[in-house]
């Protein structure tokens, strides 16, 4: 019998650190956008606070049972079934139109910045991780068909999709290729009436198969006769679930059927699907062979959105932690009389793990919405050179802010467990469930060392390598201004030591990525680790220099976050600049 763990901890939306982040992020900037002239701080803070009550109470109310109970499917009906809280959630997610509110007002939406919906995600995720997943995908096939959409596919599926009448997927992955898509075998073949057959199978298609929506839109990646061997061969396609007239209205159902469903670790209610496509009706979408970039567009913006997981899973940990260590007697801390017992949040041990629970999320929250602002400059910023200059962030920041924060929510899951004792290991406390969600969010939308290649290989050589060393400039003068205050100078001079290090691994990684691409490849994840808590450490430094009202306590965090994070992957250099002999035997 566990020591009394009482149902877990309601989730409650952090809206005055989601605020204080949005500040560090440079949320200010898109205000004086025209495009966003509608969007102020107020109106944001309300519509935070009304999806927050959603969050909290119908999407939160789900999570426990979906993920007790699971997705399953019915292989006489081929219909999958998810809790029912689910439904009622979803409905709610869809009348309040929240789905639209990031969506360009010539396409019906709110017009809202890009960065909102993405704490909108974070809330979602934090309640109920497995329904979350579901308008995440849907948001990557608008994204893909604003861009590469003909009108008459935009006119048939845009509105619905936005509004989640509909929900997408992404169909890349099938057995024999993961992170190496050049391998897909999924045929598309042409017909006389301008429409494609597409037959083969997808494996780990996520809600590739539900009764929340009326339609599902899949956007199927495949090859076509004839075409280059390897990714320049491949082609996106979208294959809806049922045809849609010309009207609108909703036609046959398509040859395509989910065959399976996958028995997971965690996220047990997000439907995993193995997709049988039998001469299934699709368009393609964007250029033949063109396949890759139209993907390409969806993965980005899955990619953040996966990295929002990270300070979601890791909030949610956080708060069941404090929580519990607030109410669990256990030792003497030397604040009680025996034979009275203290609660364990006065041990300085658990102190310890609370505030590297607390503090990671902080700085993982941050860099997210900062590629976020950074997406919403490159699309409507004032001038060529500006939405250039941010287009270069998003892809920087990206498979950082993916990898890094992900790796962050795991590790603050972990430590949730840990909080707990014992009881933490035992599923009926409910932490449990947060370290196995959060484990899948390293590895799907690109593993976190694929990650770590793309930072060294694609993104960091940009403009020979002039763009990232402008940028580190950049933070080296900020840092010198944060040093100028008394109270942040010791942490600012020690992230200012740890810049200097990140410099120079990235001229030698610029360097190795020609010379000996193998080095590169070692090195590459404790590269990102380290951009990673560089970036992070000099924002958690930004966001106590803006904190009026608390300023010490986010000075003493920052300084923490700077001793906890920054120095170790500092020190961890020569892991990076080893080269692949420190792999020994293992090295080919
Ligand atoms: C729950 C879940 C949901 C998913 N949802 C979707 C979805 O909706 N749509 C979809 O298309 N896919 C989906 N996926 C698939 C997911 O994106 C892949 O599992 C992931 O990209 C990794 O591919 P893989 O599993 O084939 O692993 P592999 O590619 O076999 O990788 C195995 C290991 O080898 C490493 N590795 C592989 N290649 C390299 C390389 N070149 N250099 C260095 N290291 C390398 C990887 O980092 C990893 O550690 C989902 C997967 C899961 C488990």
């Amino acid at each position: 019998m566990s020591p009394s763990v009482g149902a877990p901890t309601p989730y409650k939306a952090p809206i005055g650190e989601v605020l204080a982040a949005l500040e560090v992020a440079g949320f200010h900037n898109l205000t004086t956008f025209p495009r966003f002239a509608h969007v102020d701080l107020d109106t944001v803070t309300s519509l935070l606070q009304e999806f927050a009550r959603l969050a909290e109470g119908d999407i939160a109310s789900g999570d426990r049972s979906g993920d007790a109970f699971g997705a399953t499917l019915d292989t006489a009906t081929g219909t999958v079934q998810v809790p029912e809280e689910f439904k009622k959630a979803y409905d709610k997610y869809v009348e309040g139109g929240w789905g639209t509110l990031s969506v360009p007002e010539e396409f019906g939406g709110g017009g809202f910045p890009a960065v909102v919906s993405s704490v909108l995600q974070e809330f979602f995720a934090s309640a109920n991780m497995a329904l979350s997943l579901n308008p995440v995908l849907t948001q990557g096939s608008i994204e893909a068909l604003i861009q590469w959409g003909t009108s008459d596919e935009q006119a048939l599926f845009l509105a619905k999709l936005t509004t989640g009448e509909w929900s997408g997927t992404m169909n890349l992955t099938e057995p024999q290729a993961g992170s190496d898509l050049g391998a897909i075998r999924t045929m598309a073949t042409p017909n006389a009436d301008g429409t494609w057959s597409l037959s083969g199978t997808k494996i780990f298609i996520t809600w590739g198969e539900h009764e929340l929506a009326e339609n599902i839109v899949h956007l199927v990646l495949a090859r076509t006769p004839d075409a280059p061997a390897g990714s320049r061969g491949l082609s996106v396609f979208l294959v809806p679930k049922y045809a849609v007239n010309a009207d609108g209205s909703l036609g046959e159902r398509n040859s395509l059927r989910a065959q399976s469903l996958e028995h997971k670790l965690g996220i047990h209610a997000s439907p995993t699907c193995v997709m049988q496509f039998d001469n299934a009706t699709g368009f393609l979408v964007g250029p033949l062979h063109g396949g890759m970039k139209v993907m390409f567009t969806m993965m980005n913006n899955a990619r953040l959105a996966i990295g929002v997981q990270g300070p979601a899973t890791a909030e949610r940990a956080y708060q069941h932690a404090y929580d519990y260590a607030s109410n669990r007697e256990q030792g003497n801390a030397g604040n009680v009389q025996p034979p009275k017992s203290s609660y364990i949040i006065e041990h300085p041990d658990v102190q310890r793990m609370l505030l590297l629970m607390n503090t990671s999320t902080i700085a993982a929250r941050m860099m997210i919405l900062t590629a976020m602002v950074q997406k919403d400059i490159a699309h409507y910023g004032a001038s060529d050179e500006e939405r250039a200059k941010a287009q270069f962030m998003v892809d920087l920041l990206t498979p950082i802010a993916k990898a890094w924060s992900t790796d962050r929510g795991f590790e603050t899951t972990s430590l949730g467990v840990q909080v707990f004792g014992g009881a933490g290991f035992i599923e009926e406390s409910g932490i449990a469930q947060r370290l196995r969600d959060a484990r899948i969010a390293p590895i799907y939308e690109g593993t976190n060392g694929i990650q770590a290649l793309d930072l060294v290989f694609r993104k960091i050589p940009s403009a020979e390598g002039s763009r990232v060393r402008t940028f580190l400039g950049e933070i080296a003068t900020s840092l010198e201004s944060l040093h100028a205050s008394a109270i942040l100078a010791s942490a600012a001079g020690r992230v200012q030591s740890a810049l200097q290090v990140l410099s120079d691994t990235t001229e030698w990684m610029l360097n190795a990525v020609k010379e000996s691409p193998k080095d590169a490849q070692a090195g590459a994840t404790a590269y990102l680790e380290l951009f990673g808590s560089v970036l992070a450490g000099w924002q958690m430094l930004q966001r106590a220099s803006l904190a009026s009202a608390s300023h010490e306590r986010a000075a003493l965090e920052a300084e923490f976050f700077v001793l906890e994070f920054v120095l170790p992957s500092a020190a961890k250099a020569s892991a990076i600049t080893a080269g692949v002999a420190r792999l020994g035997a293992l090295a080919r």
